[in-house]
């Protein structure tokens, strides 16, 4: 794609960055096809290509964000279809974050849907917080069916759908929290590595039994893992918001004691359970890469990171307990396949581990969780979800397994079928206890 820029324009590193990409762009559509807004709404202003031209747009003419220009990338799931799917190799993601922190900085959004978005970026980082916000929402809970149910697709959904799109995530009990920052579990057994597991914010209060398993896993398969002190939320959530204030302060507040920690007593890696998570902190190096005090160590713990099925189909597992009599639908989240690239090893571990494995039909389509999509675009990310359940449905499955809790919670808003995480499989195949049902239940 031509790109207009001036020179001084393109002497800010980020116009720069977004000039290589649109460049790299040549309008073939071929990401059209596998964009979920696109499939669902047909408009081709919501699919990659259309966003990708009002992005230019945007930059090019160095103009405040219009509102149509926010309503189509406010849409967009950032669930990297589109990257996968593009023979050009085109960084959408690059694209898009650069937009949204635009629309963050030059956009006034009315009043009702900044404060949302400001509790959201104060509260879902902070797992006290998200704690008491969630007993708050259980109280809410019974009220659900009295706010209206938008009839469609809406510009701006309205408050009160994304109230109750929020109720409707709540669980209906909370599990007691898990271990804090700065445990350490020793490996059973000789000691073969060493890692540090991220604790995540909503993840750790929705459902610590995922880390626990985890923990579980590795500790017996002679892995000492360490729950690094200080450690905070990853900055996934703010960096989706366009909030890079934030999101940046975080990644450098890790960095910081995950440096240490490594330099202190050695990580092999920094383990990742929920994968949403893990595309951000692999993106750390790209992130501060113009901050000369961070950029070197974010780009070394960006190396370390790594999805907890990345670091398991490395070491050799205890002898399956599983006979093949238990049918897995995998999902498989988009900040997986999509963001880091992880298709086969979630499923070969789970195949080797005794458990018959069905992929998804439409897997490659986001099932609409995407951070706080399903907040703030309620109607796209239950239609999203539905059609999700309907594919998982066809292959008829005992349990549903996912390597990201935003998924698990998305899907299991819509199914009875229990939905668990990948690892905590893995752990009842080698020794660990069954998964119980979803902490929703
Ligand atoms: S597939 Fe890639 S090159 Fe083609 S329109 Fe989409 S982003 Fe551009
Ligand atoms: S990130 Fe997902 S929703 Fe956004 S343009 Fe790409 S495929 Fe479409």
């Amino acid at each position: 794609m031509k790109t207009e820029f001036s020179l001084a324009q393109l002497a800010d590193p980020d116009i720069a960055e977004a000039d290589k990409i649109l460049r790299a762009c040549v309008h073939c559509g071929f990401c059209t096809a596998t964009c979920p807004t696109y499939v669902l709404l047909g408009d081709e202003l919501d699919s990659p290509r259309g966003r990708i031209y009002l992005i230019k747009e945007m930059l090019e003419k160095d103009r405040p964000p219009t509102t149509e220009v926010v309503k189509h990338i406010d849409r967009c799931l950032s669930c990297l279809a589109c990257m996968t799917t593009c023979p050009s190799g085109v960084n959408y993601m690059h694209l898009v974050d650069q937009a949204r922190v635009r629309i963050e900085r030059d956009y006034s959004r009315p009043l009702t849907e900044r404060a949302l978005r400001t509790v959201l970026a104060w509260v879902l980082p902070r797992p006290a917080l998200f704690r008491a916000s969630m007993i708050l929402a259980r109280l809410g809970r019974p009220f659900v069916g009295l706010l209206p149910t938008p009839k469609t697709a809406a510009a701006t959904p309205t408050l009160l759908g994304r109230i109750k799109a929020m109720l409707e995530l709540a669980p209906g009990r909370l599990p007691s929290p898990g271990p804090a920052g700065g445990s350490v579990f020793q490996a059973v057994g000789t000691r073969r590595g060493r890692v540090a597991l991220l604790q995540g914010c909503a993840q750790q209060v929705l459902a610590p039994r995922i880390n626990q398993a985890a923990i579980n896993l590795l500790t017996r398969h002679g892995i000492e893992v360490v729950l690094v002190k200080d450690e905070q939320c990853c900055g996934a959530l703010t960096h989706h918001l366009g909030r890079d204030g934030d999101a940046l302060a975080r990644a450098r507040a890790n960095v910081t004691v995950w440096q240490r920690e490594a330099e202190q007593d050695g990580l092999d890696a920094i383990l990742v359970t929920a994968s949403g998570c893990g595309t951000v902190i692999k993106e750390y190096g790209f992130m501060l890469r113009e901050d000369h005090e961070f950029a070197r160590p974010a780009a070394r713990i960006s190396a370390l990171a790594k999805d907890i099925t990345e670091y398991l189909a490395g070491i050799e597992l205890a002898p399956s307990r599983q006979r093949g009599d238990v049918t897995i639908a995998y999902h498989s989240a988009c900040s997986l396949q999509h963001g880091q690239k992880i298709t086969h090893a979630p499923k070969d571990l789970l195949s080797k581990n005794g458990f018959v494995v069905k992929d998804v039909p439409e897997s490659h389509l986001c099932c609409g969780s995407a951070g706080t999509y399903n907040i703030l675009q309620p109607d796209i990310a239950s239609r999203l979800r539905d059609r999700k359940i309907a594919n998982i449905a066809t292959v008829e499955p005992d349990m549903i397994a996912a390597g990201n809790i935003g998924c698990m919670v998305q899907i299991a808003g819509g199914t009875s079928v229990p939905v668990v995480h990948t690892i905590e499989l893995l752990d009842w195949a080698t020794g660990g206890p069954k998964p119980g049902l979803t902490d929703r239940d």
